[in-house]
């Protein structure tokens, strides 16, 4: 069977679903997809619309800015769902859902979801992948946090999040980027 993401056929054998807020994507969020592409054929990074979560970006822009980064590859799906991850899952027929671990702070909430997923459905497993050293202190909400106050996030956001950054928090870009921006 060939289950469908939004009319995309995907063969189901080897594909993991990346479910989060992604608001915005960081390098953090990269490394694991990137990694989970060593393991499976296809990763569906799944775009959680939860306005309760009160996120930055709306769910268009980010996927926008998912479908940018990952526009060179065809093994990354973007996608966006609302409501239960095991009802999205269900529709694709999706085994493993993928999540990243940075602590032990992350582990509890992490187990839950885990725990209260396959309780949900007992076909959806979650596979954890241990954070990169270069990347365990990066999280979305810290990365908001400093470019809202005029930090320098380069080097742990792609450049596209950097300038969407800005642009939201109406901060100003160096010429070189502003150069870059309207090619
Ligand atoms: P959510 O709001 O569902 O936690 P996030 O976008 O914050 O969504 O994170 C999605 C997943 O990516 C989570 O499993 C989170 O632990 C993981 N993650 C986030 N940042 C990193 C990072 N720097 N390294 C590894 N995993 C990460």
């Amino acid at each position: 069977m060939i289950p469908k993401v939004k009319g995309k056929e995907i063969d189901m054998g080897n594909v993991a679903i990346y479910p989060g807020s992604f608001d915005p994507i960081t390098y953090g969020h990269i490394d694991i997809i990137e990694r989970a592409l060593q393991i499976f054929d296809k990763v569906i990074v799944a775009i959680a619309d939860n306005e309760e979560k009160r996120p930055l970006f709306t769910v268009e822009e980010r996927l926008e800015i998912v479908k940018e980064v990952f526009e060179d590859n065809p093994n990354v799906i973007v996608d966006s769902f609302k409501g239960l991850l095991v009802d999205y899952v269900a529709k694709t027929n999706v085994k493993v859902s993928l999540r990243g671990l940075r602590a032990t702070s992350d582990f509890e909430y992490e187990f839950h979801m885990a725990s209260m997923n396959r309780s949900l459905d007992t076909h959806l497993d979650t596979l954890f992948m241990m954070t990169s050293k270069d990347y365990f202190f990066v999280s979305s909400r810290t990365i908001k946090e400093v470019a809202r106050l005029g930090g320098a996030v380069e080097g742990l956001v792609p450049d596209l999040v950097v300038r969407r950054l800005k642009e939201k928090f109406k901060l100003p870009v160096t010429k070189k980027k502003q150069i870059g921006w309207d090619d």
